[in-house]
């Protein structure tokens, strides 16, 4: 391990209103496109080269070897895509049947606003707003009182009439939850923070280290796809063949009702940026990042993770050849809903340690484990 001097304290300055744009965009996996659209135009702002590919990847680099050059960049990956809603059947009521995209519990769905995203065939008519309907408590019996609601069990209701539904939100539609962020107290409460948190972050990463004069070369990839299995980590993961690598995504914050320390380990709001431990995870990477987190007076904590991450990391630890990576998380309360909660001060640390790491590095790196 080689490091560099380190200045301590060093702070890049988010760019929050990027944040929050990334957080309103409507980009379940696979239909990233509007969220890529202004995570790239972000890029467009510094990076040395943007591309993206069929899979909805996008890429922001800096120091692109000359064409024709080989070399293994260093990755950072945050996933763009947000879980949502797939249109699955319209009944003859105009009453539109669903399945999740992602890990729903059915519970927090109940009442909620959607917004369905127009398709190719009615542009020009935008996207239709919806709600989540389900029996209400004055029509239920007593068994349907003391169970849990099921997918299936509830519909989407648009006050559209049938042929009109028919026409604009047919079978495979696509919806997220209709919730813009709130900024409180130094925290944002927002839909898809997990994980457009990460998909800022690493973006922010990049552009710090432009700003410090970096020489790496450095690709930050909002991938797709994270929330149904990790695909877009693995393609873009095998296109870019990474020397190394870092995943960012959100962690349970273990202040909240119902979180174990026990199993998540000590992860407050506000202890900074989260390393997980593992398996999957390059010690070397977990070392290198603790000595640039104590030089710089960035917090982190650290947390057990001994077979899979549950990340984009389970798809690039295992990418070609394998790539030595390290997974850095933000605490985040009430994961899957509407109102998910960060806070800033972390997202900000989270930002300071890639980027501190990635100014450490020098020359090339040995990650066998010992
Ligand atoms: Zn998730």
């Amino acid at each position: 391990m080689q490091l560099k001097r380190l200045i301590p304290c060093y702070t890049h300055v988010m760019n929050l209103d990027f944040l929050k744009a990334l957080l309103t965009a409507a980009a379940p996996s696979g239909y990233e496109a509007r969220a890529s659209l202004i995570w790239k135009t972000e890029a467009e702002t510094f990076a040395d080269r943007i591309s993206e590919d069929h899979y909805g990847n996008v890429y922001a680099e800096i120091n692109p070897p000359a064409e024709g050059q080989a070399g293994r960049p260093i990755a950072l990956m945050g996933h763009l895509d947000e879980i949502g809603l797939m249109v699955s059947h319209i009944d003859d009521k105009g009453m539109i049947a669903f399945l999740g995209v992602g890990g729903w519990d059915p519970q927090v769905l109940v009442g909620q606003r959607i917004r369905l995203l127009a398709h190719d065939d009615n542009t020009g008519e935008g996207d239709i707003l919806g709600v989540i309907g389900k029996k209400a408590i004055h029509v239920m019996d007593a068994k349907d009182k003391s169970k849990a609601s099921k997918l299936e069990d509830l519909w989407i209701d648009t006050a559209l009439d049938l042929e009109e539904v028919r026409r604009r939100v047919p079978v495979g539609t696509v919806g997220v939850i209709e919730q813009p962020p709130i900024e409180q107290n130094g925290h944002l409460i927002s839909k898809a923070l997990d994980n457009r948190a990460g998909a800022f972050i690493v973006l922010e990463a990049l552009r710090a280290m432009k700003a410090a004069d970096v020489k790496l070369h450095v690709v930050a990839v909002g991938t797709s796809q994270e929330e149904i299995g990790c695909f877009g980590a693995q393609v873009s993961g095998f296109h870019l063949n990474p020397a190394a690598g870092v995943v960012v995504d959100v962690t349970h914050e273990t202040l909240q009702p119902g979180v174990e320390e026990k199993k998540y380990g000590v992860v407050p709001f506000g202890s900074g940026a989260n390393l997980a431990v593992g398996a999957m995870i390059s010690p070397v990477i977990v070392r290198q990042m603790q000595t640039v987190a104590k030089a710089r007076e960035i917090p982190v904590t650290l947390s057990a993770s001994p077979r899979y991450t549950g990340t984009d990391a389970d798809s690039l630890a295992l990418a070609r050849a394998g790539v030595p990576l390290a997974v850095v998380s933000i605490p985040n309360r009430y994961m899957h809903s509407p109102s998910e909660m960060v806070r800033l001060s972390d997202v900000q640390a989270c930002i300071d340690l890639i980027a501190g790491w990635v100014e450490s590095l020098n020359g090339v790196q040995d990650y066998t484990r010992r």
